[in-house]
């Protein structure tokens, strides 16, 4: 799903925390979304998400403006991977990734989606554990099989390895990719880490709530070709 913001302000009380922000992602593309920390990183994220809105501008997902009425359904053809991996700590590995469609009607088989994706990230042999049973870098796993229940066109994450050591971060950022790709999702990644940056299509920095430079790593042809696989 491609993403645009046009003229997008967002403040607090004595902050300006995104200052008329103009960005366009095309459909497929990863981004990385740099710059230190109270630059704006994840309040585009929130915008994007459907989590936050604007003061003034728009943002648009897949062509159209998320309104009010609109953001049930975005949030949930979304996924988010966050810092804090914010498992539920009283359930399984497996009830976590299917927690956020246990309470919904839907049209495909959960469980066996859900095996899918734990098979995906590589713990498809620790669904009956609890997550204090598991790793740092597992339970973002957990996590990240959780964001993609739904099948999301479109995949945020905040931080993803902040909370993990390099080794275990790089792994997961080559997960998030390698999956965003098989699955043709659109990818938008806030980090520090320049090494994570460098991994994909496109990398964003912000400074100050503005967009300080704009640089593609990744030609926007490559990218469409790639989008000729499958798609889910
Ligand atoms: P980053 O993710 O790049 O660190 P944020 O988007 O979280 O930056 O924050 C941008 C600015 O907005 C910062 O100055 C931050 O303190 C401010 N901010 C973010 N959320 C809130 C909030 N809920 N209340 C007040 N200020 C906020
Ligand atoms: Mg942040």
């Amino acid at each position: 799903m491609g993403v645009t913001l046009r003229g997008v302000t967002r403040g607090y009380p004595g902050i300006t925390a995104l200052d008329s922000v103009d960005l366009e992602i095309d459909d497929g593309m990863s981004v990385a979304l740099t710059g230190p920390s109270g630059a704006g990183k994840s309040t585009v994220l929130h915008l994007i998400g459907g989590m936050d809105r604007p003061d003034s501008g728009i943002v648009e997902v897949d062509g159209e403006e998320l309104t009010p009425g609109r953001l049930d359904a975005h949030r949930r053809r979304t996924g988010f991977v966050f810092q804090r991996f914010h498992l539920l700590p009283a359930l399984t590995v497996l009830d976590n990734v299917l927690a956020p469609v246990l309470p919904r009607r839907v049209d495909f088989d959960r469980r066996a989606r859900a095996g899918e994706l734990l098979e995906a990230v590589g713990l498809a042999h620790r669904a009956g554990a609890l997550p204090s049973e598991l790793s740092g870098g597992q339970q973002q796993r957990v996590a990240v099989a959780r964001a993609l229940i739904n099948r999301p066109g479109l995949l945020l994450a905040d931080e993803p390895t902040g909370n993990l050591d390099s080794s275990t971060g790089r792994e997961i950022i080559d997960l998030l990719l390698a999956l965003s790709r098989q699955y043709g999702m659109t990818m938008l990644v806030a980090t520090h880490d320049a090494e994570v940056a460098a991994n994909c299509d496109r990398i964003v920095r912000l400074h100050d709530g503005r967009i300080t430079s704009d640089e593609l790593v990744t030609p926007a042809a490559d990218v469409f070709d790639r989008l000729g696989g499958f798609r889910p």
